[in-house]
């Protein structure tokens, strides 16, 4: 796969594909503009090489064909215009046609001049994006010379402006942005030659998400940390009470298979010794800290307690590399959020390098305060999945072809 850097895109247009996929409160301010500042330095380079630059994105699931405020690309487009600070026009389309390619959209693209960017709406408005249709896709290709993916959040979805689109192109004429290439490299690098020891903190809400990359895991981890809903797969399958608590029946064999492979291969497995308990899945119910051993049957664990947080860094202290994937509790809830928040506390404390993946980790590290500790903050939490396991991502894929 070629870099933007090796491309001849001097003064040419550009269509560079980005993740401009943000949170976005309930007053519609964008919470969390990471996604955003991380594609700036290909916006720049292109248009430093006086490119016209047209950006394209998905932005969460509207319905296609309608347009619906809540969907539009208009916040990141305020945005970008107060982060680029540009001499050169940020066009955007503005026309509400809930299209992408819109009447609109092509006549702003007929005046931009070199240096200009153009922001056209949610790729999703179109319902093509989804279907990876070659007849979008090739619409599309008809706003870029060069076509630049730079959205690592979501190569590893075969959609038209990730995969269709780079038919359209050469591979002289198509390549990765800065930020895919960094993202590519880290975790190639990470994974193929980690300093050891060498440390996965696995959790979230389900197993069957993270099954494969659980997998792939402990063939080169030293030790497997577990912490989040997805513990009580295992503290089950171990023979506990988990009460109410989240669990995969489904899974618990699988589960097994992962704890005997984990000691067949001499890796370290950590599961919680303690949990936060609570008789309901809300903010306002009593809490209590209980031993995993005494779970009472009607109530459900919802954060990994302080027994445990004291275990896991324990475990942490030697490590000289640390994949983060998943937070430890229900972090959106104040009362669950202290095991994920002290977890990047230490994380960020050691000395290793220290990779967060996915959104909901990022986003508990920047709660935390942690992101300027950790070495690397990935911007896609399913594309780092996929990486682990070994998976290969279409949209990179599609640049090598
Ligand atoms: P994932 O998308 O699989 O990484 O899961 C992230 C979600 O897991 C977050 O929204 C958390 O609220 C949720 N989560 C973490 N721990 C628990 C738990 N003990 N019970 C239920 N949900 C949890």
């Amino acid at each position: 796969m070629k870099t933007i850097r090796e491309l001849d895109i001097d003064g040419k247009t550009v269509f560079i594909r980005c993740d401009f996929n943000v949170p976005i409160d309930e007053f519609g301010n964008i919470s969390d503009d990471r996604r955003i500042r991380a594609a700036l330095p290909t916006i720049r380079y292109c248009i430093d090489r006086q490119c016209k630059v047209v950006l394209a994105s998905h932005f969460s699931r509207p319905e296609a064909g309608k347009f619906e405020e809540k969907y539009s690309l208009y916040p990141v487009y305020k945005r970008l215009d107060t982060l680029l600070k540009i001499k050169h026009e940020l066009f955007f389309d503005d026309s509400k046609s809930g299209k992408v390619i819109s009447q609109r959209a092509k006549e702003l693209y007929a005046k931009m001049r070199d240096g200009d960017v153009l922001l056209l709406e949610n790729l999703r408005f179109d319902a093509g994006e989804t279907k990876d249709d070659e007849e979008f896709a090739a619409e599309l290709s008809q706003f870029g010379e060069i076509y630049i993916n730079d959205a690592f959040g979501a190569c590893h979805r075969k959609h038209a402006s990730i995969y269709a689109i780079t038919k359209f192109y050469d591979r002289e004429h198509k390549g990765a942005g800065f930020l895919l290439a960094k993202e590519v490299n880290f975790f190639g690098k990470v994974l193929e030659n980690p300093t050891r020891p060498f440390v996965a903190v696995v959790g979230g809400s389900k197993v069957s998400g993270k099954l494969e990359a659980l997998n792939k895991l402990i063939e080169k981890v030293d030790k497997i940390i577990i912490g989040g809903g997805m513990a009580f797969t295992f503290l089950k399958a171990m023979g506990y009470e988990i009460g109410k608590s989240l669990v995969e029946e489904d899974l618990i064999d699988e589960a097994i298979n992962v704890m005997n492979k984990a000691r067949r291969n001499g890796i370290k497995f950590y599961l919680p010794v303690d949990v936060v308990v609570a008789p309901e899945f809300s903010e306002h119910s009593t809490v209590k800290y209980l031993p995993t051993q005494e779970i009472p049957k009607e109530w459900m664990g919802l954060d990994i307690g302080p027994a445990t947080t004291r275990l896991f860094r324990e475990a942490l202290n030697d490590a000289h590399t640390i994949i983060w994937n998943g937070p430890m509790g229900v972090f959106e809830m104040e009362k669950f959020a202290k095991g994920s928040i002290k977890m990047s506390h230490y994380i960020a404390e050691t000395h290793a390098t220290t990779i967060v993946g996915g959104g909901d980790t990022a986003d508990v590290a920047q709660r935390a305060g942690d992101v300027d500790e950790m070495t690397f903050v990935s911007t896609g939490g399913g594309a780092s999945l996929k990486l682990i396991e070994g998976e290969e991502l279409p949209g990179i894929v599609a640049l090598q072809n």
